[in-house]
């Protein structure tokens, strides 16, 4: 055997090994070996402190060394079930080995030359993919009358809505934006302008985007009676920008009566319809996008998050009819880099090839779950979502935070949304055993944290 030949083998045996290990953690139950944070978990935090911004949160001392499926395994060896996927973004779960092979093998092809000055393929294969999606996602409501939808790639999705913000006003000509309280779409300055949701995410970063107007969310009549008929002419405005179900503002679900009613102002006055879909979109609520769950076509859609299991890519996605800007008004150097879009098109394949799916049985299992364990108990008001975005809110936040550092203490990862709700976010290939686990896990926390509670 060459040397070229026994480094091939070996190369070879440890991609089985780390398959084998990937798998075996992925079959784990949740273990908790040393309370955590442990030692290393600890000295890690430790040592970072001093050199990394204060700016990032720390929600609860987890420091991760791998993760595979729905399963996190920490420094210390504890193993977490994984309820928020990094933030609703490892969608087919964590290094699914196709989306881990995509990368891979694309990295040692071209890893970048820019997408905005050249060309490569990938870039235009995924964003003829997404319009497939959209279309087919569409088509039963009528497509919304498009030509067709196109793609602007970008690395994150406040920058899928800056560019949503630029395109409306390139294309109506007009300034003024329309946006929701409690929502969340970003924190670049632009994108920070129609965030609503915490004041502490806008304190002292202003002046920001002049003409943003906000409105209350999930209110039909509310864009006509609070902003229309006081501070801004419909036909002064370009966009109404909305999540379809509000995210980091708590998971609330609208009536679809009232994203209808924004699509009928927004055909009556000229105004564009961005649905902010960085979160709910690419399956989280059991639907490829959430906007099928209202009948309701959106002329722009924002995308993230998910779309590439963790990879940074996102999208900003229009009508073909509205893409009127034209070459080098709005660019970026690496957003839509061939090594993400070979992680988006694994993705895809497994999100068309039954995640979505899963996504909306095991959700619905998930949802049953929570408010079958919580009914009638003191701590909890309610349990809302679609798909596998689901929120329950518990009656103070004094009580959300303390569940929410509770279960990670026994091995269960959700996150804080709104003032009081936890966030079940979990990778889209959670099982329904995993989904029960996680309702039972969750509801010893909350009674322990009522108890904890009591004076
Ligand atoms: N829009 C929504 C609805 C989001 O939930 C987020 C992030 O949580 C963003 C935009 C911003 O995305 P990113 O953090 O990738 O910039």
């Amino acid at each position: 055997m060459t040397l070229a030949e026994a480094s091939v083998t070996v190369a070879a045996a440890e991609a089985d090994a780390n398959q084998l290990a990937r798998q075996a953690l992925a079959e784990q139950p949740i273990t908790i070996v040393t309370e955590p944070p442990g030692p290393l978990a600890r000295a890690l935090i430790a040592r970072e402190r001093p050199y990394v911004s204060p700016s990032l949160v720390d929600c609860y001392p987890l420091a991760v060394r791998r993760a595979s499926g729905c399963m996190v395994e920490d420094l210390d060896g504890n193993i977490y079930l994984d309820c928020e996927a990094g933030v609703a973004t490892a969608s087919t779960g964590h290094c699914h080995p196709a989306v881990a092979r995509a990368i891979a093998e694309q990295a040692q092809v071209l890893i970048h030359i820019c997408g905005t000055d050249f060309h490569y393929p990938g870039y235009g294969a995924l964003c003829e993919r997404l319009a497939a999606l959209a279309q087919r996602a569409f088509a039963a409501l009528g497509g919304g009358g498009t030509q067709g939808w196109q793609s602007f790639l970008t690395n994150s999705g406040t920058e899928g809505v800056e560019a949503a913000i630029k395109l409306s006003r390139y294309a109506t000509k007009r300034s003024q934006l329309i946006a929701f309280r409690g929502g969340f779409h970003g924190r670049t300055l632009g994108a920070l302008s129609l965030t609503a949701s915490k004041a502490k995410y806008r304190k002292h970063f202003g002046p920001l985007l002049p003409g943003v107007h906000h409105a209350t969310y999930g209110v039909p009549d509310s864009v006509e009676r609070e902003l229309f008929a006081h501070l801004v002419a419909p036909e002064d405005v370009a966009a109404i920008i909305v999540e379809p179900v509000q995210g980091e503002g708590g998971y609330v679900v609208p009536a679809a009566e009232f994203l209808q009613r924004l699509r009928a102002i927004c055909d009556a006055h000229g105004i564009l319809l961005v649905f902010d879909e960085v979160q709910t979109g690419m399956g989280r609520t059991g639907r490829m996008f959430a906007a099928e769950h209202f009948g309701v076509v959106p002329d722009v859609m924002v995308l993230a998050k998910g779309i590439a299991s963790g990879m940074p890519l996102g999208a900003m996605m229009a009508k073909k009819e509205l893409m009127t800007w034209p070459a080098g008004s709005h660019g970026s150097t690496i957003a839509g880099n061939p090594v993400c879009i070979a992680a988006a098109m694994a993705t895809i394949d497994l999100l068309e090839g039954g995640l979505v799916e899963n996504s909306a049985r095991v959700g619905a299992v998930l949802k049953n779950e929570l408010a079958r364990a919580l009914e009638g108990h003191a701590v909890f008001e309610e349990v809302r979502g679609l798909g596998l975005m689901i929120g329950v809110e518990l009656r103070t936040p004094e009580l959300a935070d303390a569940v929410a550092q509770l279960c990670f203490r026994r091995g269960l990862l959700v996150l804080e949304c709104g003032r009081k709700t936890i966030r079940f976010a979990p990778p889209l290939l959670l099982s329904e055993a995993q989904a029960k686990v996680a309702a039972r896990v969750f509801a010893q926390a909350c009674t322990d944290a009522a108890r904890d509670a009591r004076p």
